[in-house]
């Protein structure tokens, strides 16, 4: 199937089932309810089903009563993905992702497709729209609507925040090097639908609350560590400290950054004892790139964000860490 026929398929209603990555970001969130809401006003029954639960900075995006979030009502999930005659599957590209709801969606009979900009997509959809050059999965869903389909009139207010909101978050607030005259194109045509693109950037980034703020305070004083000699800064992140600042979801999102932000460093990682598991987060700048990295901890990503876990102790995962390094040269 291409994406006209797709098109010409869904010129009648269908039950409908978007979904994005576990722990989903602005892009992810931004992505499934743009796509949602393009849809919902075309007639069909949309899901958005979020594997996990979904940050309180972006819980104010339009379309929330549209979002099941899957832990809290797995048959219902599995029962959506089973009867959806389009599956789409957006900001991911390996099934295993959506956690155990890959097998369903997997098994399941309806349409997949997949829309992503991540490296190495495993083939399991039908249709895809990808592309590991796009800045976010927001700006292929525009792509879709506006030059695929050929549908810009059907932009509304609440589809542009939405994708707004996951080009502004997946680009860094249009600093990161994926950034280019298109993004800023496309970003023109959903302002001028007549969204404030100073309010969104409020509602994600200036809503911390108090507890928030001082775990990045506390982080950047007594977690990080800073190799020079090999351009590489860490956080190392116990369980007891996201505990005892009562960590939510998302609240350590972007504090991986400002270890790139001091002169000489490349490499920034966080390690973050999780439940049950270490999570680690990788960004880099310049002609290092960390998705190979991420390889070794059974993860992957972008060329200049990738993440990735590990089942050791968070000592264990931080030796690990540091033996990979000692083997790759950062420059
Ligand atoms: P983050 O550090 O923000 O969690 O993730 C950075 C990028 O790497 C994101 O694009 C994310 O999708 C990807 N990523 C993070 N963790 C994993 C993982 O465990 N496996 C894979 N394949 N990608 C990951
Ligand atoms: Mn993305």
């Amino acid at each position: 199937m291409t994406l006209q026929q797709l098109k010409t398929y869904l010129s009648v209603p269908r039950r409908i089932a978007i979904t994005t990555h576990q722990k989903p970001d602005g892009d992810a969130m931004g992505s499934s309810l743009g796509l949602a809401h393009y849809l919902q006003a075309k007639g069909h029954q949309i899901t958005v089903i979020a594997p996990t639960d979904y940050p309180a900075f972006l819980k104010w995006l339009p379309g929330k009563q549209m979002v099941l979030i899957a832990p809290f009502q797995p048959e219902k999930a599995h029962r959506n993905f089973r009867n959806a005659e389009v599956i789409f599957c957006l900001d991911f590209n390996v099934l295993s992702r959506i956690n155990e709801f890959g097998e369903t969606v997997a098994a399941a009979k309806g349409f997949k497709v997949m829309i992503d900009h991540h490296t190495f997509p495993e083939n399991f959809a039908d249709i895809s729209l990808w592309d590991e050059h796009a800045s976010s999965t927001c700006e292929l869903i525009y792509r879709l609507i506006a030059e695929e389909w050929n549908d810009k009139a059907a932009l509304t207010q609440e589809i542009a925040t939405c994708l707004y909101t996951g080009i502004m978050t997946d680009t860094g607030s249009f600093r990161f090097d994926n950034t280019n005259a298109r993004v800023h194109r496309v970003i023109a045509d959903l302002v001028d639908t007549g969204i404030e693109g100073h309010l969104i950037h409020n509602n994600i980034y200036d809503t911390y609350t108090e507890m928030r703020l001082r775990l990045w305070g506390y982080c950047l004083l007594n977690c990080l560590k800073v190799l020079p000699h090999k351009k590489t800064a860490y956080f190392v992140i116990q369980r007891k400290v996201t505990l005892d600042f009562m960590m939510e979801s998302g609240d350590l999102e972007g504090i991986v950054n400002y270890g790139l932000s001091m002169k000489g460093v490349v490499f920034s990682a966080i390690i973050l004892e999780d439940e049950g598991l270490v999570k680690f987060s990788f960004r880099s700048k310049g002609s290092f790139g960390v998705v190979d990295f991420a390889k070794n901890f059974q993860g992957g990503g972008h060329f200049h964000a990738a993440g990735g876990r590990s089942l050791l102790s968070l000592e264990e995962a931080e030796k690990q860490f540091l033996a990979v390094l000692a083997e790759t040269e950062v420059g």
